[in-house]
C-alpha cells in the first residue's frame, strides 16, 4: 500500500489516500472531492471541476494522470 493526499492530487487538503495503485487513490480522491463538496465545502471546488475536466478531455488530462501515476510509482511503500 502507498499513501498520496488531497493535495498530492492536486487539492487543497492533507486528507491521505490509501491504495496499491495510481488509479486506486485517484479513484479515492475523486469521490473524497465528491462528498466534501457535496457537504458544501468551497475549497475543493475548483480540484473536482478540475477533475471533472480530466475525465471530459481525457487527452489534455492525460498529462496530470501520467504524472499522479509517476509520482505514486516513486513513492515508497507503507
Ligand atoms: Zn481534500
Amino acid at each position: 500500500m502507498k499513501t498520496m493526499t488531497c493535495r498530492e492530487l492536486g487539492g487543497p487538503c492533507d486528507v491521505a489516500h490509501q491504495g496499491n495503485s495510481a488509479d486506486e487513490v485517484i479513484k479515492a480522491q475523486d469521490k473524497h472531492l465528491k462528498a466534501v463538496v457535496a457537504q458544501g465545502d468551497a475549497r475543493h471546488e475548483q480540484a473536482l471541476n478540475e477533475m471533472k475536466g480530466r475525465w471530459k478531455h481525457p487527452v489534455s488530462g492525460m498529462g496530470w494522470y501520467r504524472k499522479a501515476k509517476r509520482d505514486f510509482a516513486a513513492l515508497p511503500d507503507d
